[in-house]
């Protein structure tokens, strides 16, 4: 075809869909005129922030005349800190959706492969394509697990990037450290592994689940990234990172905006770490909800898939998960459709307040 002066660089540009959020509140509140609206789309944490996060980032909203601190030192040595690692190791991002952005953006071209589950986290899909790669999309198994074997036989010589979710985004499964472990051994010296632990504050200390930042101790050769946007309750703050070796975190930062995070997030993430009872707290209602949900959607001839995370994503038995959806939406309850993550007949629902999940319940019952 003729190029024309919006030609974009790639043709992988012009077949992607963008991604689509959770429905906003103010959204269907315009569209519906409901003045009760829950929602629960985004795996935000429904306890919201923690105070001092809050102080924080209030306090620092007077300093926004200036830029931000483009290097974060305070907040990188804190989780430098934090996780045993030097700073110069991690990078911040706009969310750790950036981090996911800027390798594909380092490492593809052309034909570049990236590897991946399908369904998964839709970023990798969207970050490939924006940079020309093309996605290899491995079926999960049929429990919703990564067939890691299948994956580790897709490997080709242009493969340049494999990402795994863990758990994973949206069955809430999760992997055990040996088979993670197995699959890393078994990629080419020139894949890069990156692990996407944005639910691990949820899965911590469950059996066998991994602490990716091991794997970097032990010298891995490999990105964890990790987010404030769930158990940490920051989620419009867009605040996330990656962790890795050096030479890898120089090239990031050759590539990123120099200020790609805000200082209002700096100091709200930083203020976040000093409350680990905030997020200890939070994990802890998450689990009880859960256990309190599970139940009850049992009851209603519904299934689970085990969740290691804040969200459920639901079995309908046959039911179609767009019906469930708009009936939900139609009596203020925002949940997520699966149907564009090839999970037609389920939706993913985050755990709430117990008042919340008490009234996503009834509705739900009310529909089926
Ligand atoms: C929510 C989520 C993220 C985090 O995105 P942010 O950009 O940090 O808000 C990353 N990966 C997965 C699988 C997620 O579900």
């Amino acid at each position: 075809m003729k190029r024309n002066r919006f030609t974009p660089a790639y043709k992988s540009i012009e077949d992607l869909v963008p991604y689509q959020t959770g429905k906003p509140i103010e959204e269907l509140a315009r569209e519906k005129g409901l003045t009760r609206i829950i929602k629960m789309a985004s795996n935000e944490n429904p306890m919201g922030m923690s105070k001092r996060a809050r102080e924080a980032a209030v306090e620092a909203a007077s300093g926004v005349y200036r830029y931000p601190d483009g290097g974060a030192w305070e907040l990188k040595g804190r989780l430098a800190e934090k996780h045993g690692v030097s700073r110069n190791m991690i990078v911040l991002g706009n969310g750790s959706n950036e981090i996911l952005e800027l390798l594909a953006q380092l490492l593809l071209s052309d034909n570049g492969e990236t590897l991946y589950a399908w369904p998964a986290f839709i970023v990798y899909r969207l970050a490939t394509m924006a940079h020309g790669g093309k996605g290899i999309e491995v079926p999960l198994n049929s429990r919703l697990e990564h067939d890691l074997d299948a994956m580790a036989e897709a490997v080709t010589p242009e493969t340049r990037i494999a990402f795994v979710a863990n758990p994973n985004n949206p069955p809430g499964t999760y992997l055990p450290g040996d088979a993670i472990e197995k699959f890393m051994d078994s990629l080419p010296e020139e894949v890069l592994f990156v692990l996407d632990e944005a639910y691990f504050e949820y899965a911590e200390g469950l059996k066998g689940f991994p602490d990716g930042m091991d794997y970097i101790l032990n010298g891995r050769q490999i990105v964890v990234t990790r987010t404030f946007s769930k158990a940490y309750g920051l989620a419009g703050m867009r605040i996330g990172y990656g962790v890795m070796p050096e030479p890898l975190a120089e090239l990031l930062n050759k590539v990123r905006q120099p200020f790609n995070v805000n200082s209002i997030a700096q100091a709200a993430a930083l203020a976040a770490l000093e409350d680990e009872d905030f997020v200890r707290r939070s994990v802890a209602l998450n689990r009880k909800e859960m256990e309190r949900m599970t139940p009850a959607l049992e009851d209603m001839g519904l299934s689970i898939w085990p969740s290691a995370t804040n969200f459920l994503l639901i079995d309908l038995k046959e039911r179609s998960g767009t019906h469930i959806y708009q009936g939900l939406l139609d009596q203020g309850v925002i949940v997520r459709s699966m149907a564009p993550y090839g999970l037609p007949e389920t939706i993913r629902v985050t755990v709430g307040l117990p008042e919340e999940n008490d009234l996503f319940l009834e509705c739900l019952t009310k529909i089926i």
